[in-house]
């Protein structure tokens, strides 16, 4: 029978590299905590209306990367594809918006339809962060710092580097957008396929092209920062005044756009190199009017998204793990003969003194040497062992597996204070 497989895209996490996602995750969660932010979690699932309206009919996840199916009552749902759509729906019903200001954060599996590839697939997994009900640049630059300090936190921080653009209002990218058409109408034979398409779908999209070719015609384009409205352009150079006395580095990038419709205003990237192609670990910006077109109140709202599957490959590309994140054992319990249920009992006693030991029983049996074998390859650092002649005079031996020291017999009531010892040293 042929086996069943996993879905294209759809990767399983390992035993092996758990203890890093957990690592990464615990980091996040300090930081986002150390700034006030709160934990909000809501459905994978979501009406598709509620995507197709937030991130706009004529995007690339829209038109061509959305799980959207039918379900047994022919409503249509859609696995979600990024968070922000969710968050806002789920703080809307909940009245989490009525007169007050959130700053939350979530995380979790987001699914887009799209060729698999590094650092791109299609269950990836990311954190995202929304503050809500503030509208200065002050929230926004903060929301850059704890970034970065993330970033410091994890040992990447030289890795990334920080990109921002302001994108105005929807009124004057909607200007804009009509002079950029004009314009790249004149070259249309020399964009790239991708960007012909685009001229007529999302023409501003073209801003982000990788082509080339297209890049160097955008040269000669209308400049979105001279369509600018003085209220963004003073909101931007607010943040970047903020940025400077903060002592943040960045860069503006004239040609940054997001994939996302609701985005205005202030918009970033964090952008590494280590990574190839898809070197986009964080990105974010302002969607002052998503609140709104999902049918609430005006309320001004910035957030970003960390991709959790590319920050694991930049701590394991850059070799930023630090030594303690492991999740093997300490000891081992080889146990010899009929004294399993002695082993068990002695075992849960250790476990109520350490809290801290992580202790495993070697399953299986079988002669001493087998066992000492099994557990040096468990990479633990000492091994307990307990056999009819140990059990009759109520001690254990007590084994280095890594050091080459003399082993020792200790009383059971004995056994916490020595293997603390040695696990400290
Ligand atoms: P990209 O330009 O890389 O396609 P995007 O604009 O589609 O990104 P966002 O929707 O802003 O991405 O998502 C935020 C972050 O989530 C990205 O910067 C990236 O780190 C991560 N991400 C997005 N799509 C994927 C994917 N298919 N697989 C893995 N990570 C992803
Ligand atoms: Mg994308």
């Amino acid at each position: 029978m042929t086996k069943i497989q996993a879905l294209r895209g759809m990767n399983d996490l390992l035993p092996s590299e758990s203890a890093l996602w957990q690592y990464l995750e615990a980091s996040v969660a300090d930081v986002l905590g150390r700034y006030g932010y709160r934990e909000i979690r809501f459905p994978i699932v979501e009406s598709t209306d509620l995507f197709k309206r937030a991130i706009g009919e004529v995007t690339d996840v829209v038109e061509k990367e959305m799980y959207t199916f039918n379900d047994r009552n022919d409503e249509s749902i859609t696995l979600r594809p990024e968070g922000t759509a969710g968050c806002v729906r789920a703080c809307e019903e909940n009245g989490l918006l009525y007169n007050q200001t959130q700053r939350l954060w979530y995380q979790g599996p987001m699914f887009r339809y799209e060729k698999p590839q590094k650092g791109r697939l299609r269950q990836f997994h990311q954190i995202g962060i929304e503050a809500f009900g503030m509208a200065g640049p002050d929230i926004d630059a903060e929301i850059l710092l704890l970034t970065a300090r993330l970033w410091r936190d994890l040992g990447v921080l030289s890795n990334v580097r920080l990109e921002i653009n302001n994108l105005g209002t929807p009124e004057a990218r909607a200007q804009y957008r009509e002079a950029l058409v004009v314009y790249l109408s004149t070259v249309i034979d020399q964009l790239d396929a991708d960007s012909q398409r685009r001229l007529t779908t999302n023409p501003l999209r073209i801003l982000d092209s990788k082509h080339p070719g297209t890049r160097a015609l955008l040269h000669g384009a209308p400049k979105l920062a001279d369509y600018l409205p003085e209220q963004n352009r003073q909101h931007f150079a607010q943040l970047q005044a903020i940025l400077v006395q903060a002592g943040l580095a960045f860069t503006v990038n004239p040609y940054l756009v997001r994939g996302l419709d609701y985005y205005s205003d202030t918009v970033f990237e964090w952008v590494t190199d280590d990574l190839g192609a898809q070197g986009t670990v964080c990105a974010g910006g302002r969607y002052d009017g998503l609140v709104a077109q999902l049918g609430g109140r005006m309320t001004p709202a910035v957030g970003c998204a960390m991709g959790v599957e590319r920050l694991v490959l930049l701590l394991q590309t850059t070799g930023q793990i630090p030594a303690g994140i492991n999740d093997d054992a300490d000891a081992v319990f080889i146990v010899l003969g009929d004294y399993m249920p002695a082993a068990l009992a002695l075992a849960e006693t250790l476990r109520d003194e350490m809290p801290l030991l992580r202790l495993t029983m070697l399953a299986g049996g079988g002669s001493l040497k087998n066992q000492l074998k099994r557990a040096d390859k468990s990479l633990a650092s000492i091994a307990l062992i307990l056999g009819e002649a140990e059990f009759n005079r109520q001690l254990l031996v007590v084994k280095h597996l890594r050091e080459p020291l003399e082993q020792v017999e200790v009383a059971f009531s004995e056994v916490a204070a020595l293997i603390d010892q040695w696990l400290i040293e």
